[in-house]
């Protein structure tokens, strides 16, 4: 059996994770709230301290024996404790504040599990992650979307990730096409990903109480590959979500967005392929095209004739698409993918 390397700063067993006395489950005796640290709002720091929700969760991740786990933010170890006690072989844990480092550490050792434990110090959205089979986590929320971003459009293969995100993150997440909620993020992880929500969780269950509630959301890979280059896909929505609200005719209309793409594939010979350099924290939709003037630099030298034939080639994707008059939010991601296809075809590239 693989040993975990940890980066145990102290095995001391702290007397305040000391949790062998407990009877049913060896973890629920410790998530109580001790007043040791002051807990950091910016940090999202704010533990999950519901024992039926923390077993909920654990059970949730259908951790099977030889698991590899990931979980991001540990904090003082309320669900990593969960995640020791299962059948899993190992779980690494990535926590940036060390604090907590050592608070997880010391009670994994409480547990007398500190050998199936590794924790990683730093930003869960820079390090790099070791093999995982699952992720699970109660994740700081203000990292949901870089983090959803590396987890499906790093180099990492897994089974599932089990996540507690932000009630409204998640209801967008699991947003179909048509739904009012619909948007770039959804269509983004839709690519890639099967998700599903699985629970709500009350803002009650989390020491100190945050403003927003929570929803268990899980994320599965899909097997197969897309078909699609990731980048290409990555600018085009964020091309299509950026004004979801207008129609796609509208959209691919306007001088700026035909001067920008007509100036793209120059560019683009600039830009190397690698899922390593696929923007995190692109997934979402808030960052929209509107007064990005990046692609100014070139456009002078464009003729008429030559903007007025690229501008003909847009509108005939569009046409042959039939999709000049729908809204980007309407389509799902296979009439996103004609689409593309179809201005590729007519050289009008993404990048
Ligand atoms: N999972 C624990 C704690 C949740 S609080 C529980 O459910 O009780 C969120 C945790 O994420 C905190 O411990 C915080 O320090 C940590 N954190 C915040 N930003 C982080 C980041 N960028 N990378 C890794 N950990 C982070």
């Amino acid at each position: 059996m693989k040993r975990a390397v940890s980066t145990l700063r102290s095995r001391r067993a702290v007397g305040y994770f000391c949790t062998t006395t407990s009877s049913s489950s060896p973890a629920a005796a410790s998530e109580a709230w001790d007043g040791r640290f002051r807990l950091h709002k910016l940090r999202g720091q704010h533990l999950l301290t519901n024992p039926r929700v923390l077993d909920a969760i654990a059970r949730r991740a259908a951790l099977r024996p030889g698991d590899a786990v990931l979980e991001v933010g540990p904090g003082t170890g309320n669900l990593t404790a969960r995640l020791l006690a299962s059948p899993a072989e190992r779980i690494a844990a990535v926590e940036i504040d060390p604090r907590m480092v050592e608070a997880v550490t010391a009670r994994a050792a409480a547990l007398g599990l500190a050998h199936k434990l590794t924790v990683i110090e730093g930003d869960a959205v820079e390090v790099e992650f070791p093999e995982f089979d699952v992720c699970v986590a109660n994740i700081p929320y203000r990292i949901s979307s870089p983090l959803i971003a590396k987890l499906l459009f790093g180099p990492y293969q897994f089974r599932t990730a089990t996540l507690l995100l932000q009630k409204e993150f998640a209801r967008r997440l699991v947003a179909a096409p048509g739904d009012g909620e619909y948007n770039r993020l959804a269509a983004n992880v839709r690519l890639v990903a099967n998700v599903r929500l699985l629970m709500d969780v009350s803002k009650r269950d989390f020491v100190p109480m945050p403003r927003v509630d929570s929803s268990l959301v899980e994320i599965q890979p899909r097997a197969i590959a897309p078909g699609v280059d990731l980048h290409e896909w990555l600018a085009f929505t964020r091309v299509c979500f950026g004004q979801k609200n207008k129609t796609l005719g509208a959209i691919f209309k306007q001088k700026r967005m035909v001067m920008e793409l007509f100036s793209r594939p120059r560019r683009a010979e600039e830009h190397e392929d690698g899922a390593g350099d696929i923007g995190l924290g692109a997934l979402d939709d808030d960052v929209s095209d509107e007064g990005n003037d990046r692609s100014r630099d070139g456009a002078v030298d464009f003729s008429a004739e030559e903007v007025g034939a690229f501008k003909e080639r847009i509108a005939g994707a569009l046409e042959s698409a039939e999709l000049a008059g729908k809204r980007p939010s309407k389509l799902s991601n296979d009439e996103l993918l004609r689409l593309l296809r179809l201005f590729n075809e007519r050289g009008v590239r993404f990048q």
